[in-house]
């Protein structure tokens, strides 16, 4: 058995920044999962198709292959064979994302692809139902959360420092939007499994998260 370590929490919380340096730290495989919602995300984008087009959705998912690689350690997400890693980080991608994750269709195919990496190697897993869904029996499971305000500030601070233009109260609203969807859907709603240690990393910068996250795993293997 391999050790899988489960991470979920909304939008914004510093999963991906938090797992990414967790994994390289302990020598585990960073997966992010979001990736892979992005990837369909920017299909159904490229392709014309309206997010609540539930059947049309469906005949494009017939169409859609998405794999993983690693270069220098980075996942790289392919999709029907071509590496979309450079585009599908902004706000657009996003958002189709988490009005296309609700579809049990597009689920499927990724929760099997996650399950199948987790098998096959120690594995740091992050996205919004890993602890209660994908990974039910990973060894730690962490929810990862922050206020929206905090997190609207964050991603504010990273959009300016890029040099491009934004309006923070806009981005808090988005991310209330986001994890107003991501918490309310049917199919595997984002919430803290039963057994998941609750993070809040408001008042924490990414080393305190980085160490508490080190101490909860501590903790879990003794
Ligand atoms: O984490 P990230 O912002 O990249 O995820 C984009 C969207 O993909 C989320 O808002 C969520 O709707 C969806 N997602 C999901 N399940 C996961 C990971 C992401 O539904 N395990």
């Amino acid at each position: 058995m391999k050790n899988n370590i489960a991470i979920d929490g909304p939008a914004g919380a510093g999963k991906s920044t938090i797992a990414k340096k967790l994994a390289a730290d302990l020598g585990y495989v960073y997966v992010d999962t979001g990736a892979m919602y992005r990837a369909f995300a920017y299909y159904f984008l490229s392709n014309g198709i309206a997010s609540d087009d539930e059947a049309a959705i469906a005949k494009a998912c017939e169409n859609v292959d998405i794999s993983i690689a690693y270069v220098n350690g980075e996942q790289q997400v392919l999709l029907n064979g071509e590496n979309v890693n450079g585009v599908i980080r902004n706000e657009e991608v996003g958002n189709m994302a988490s009005a296309t994750s609700i579809y049990p269709v597009v689920r499927t195919k990724l929760v099997e692809l996650q399950r199948k990496l987790a098998e096959k190697q120690d594995v740091i897993m992050d996205g919004r139902d890993i602890g209660t869904v994908v990974l039910p029996n990973a060894n730690v499971k962490i929810y990862l959360t922050a206020s929206s305000a905090v997190r609207a500030k964050r991603r504010y601070d990273e959009l300016t420092a890029k040099g491009v233009e934004c309006d923070i109260n806009e981005i808090e609203k988005d991310i209330i939007d986001r994890d107003h969807r991501d918490m309310n859907r049917e199919v595997s709603p984002l919430k803290q499994a039963e057994d998941a240690v609750l993070l809040d990393s408001s008042d924490l910068d990414i080393n305190g998260v980085v160490e508490r996250m080190k101490e909860i795993i501590r903790e879990a293997g003794k």
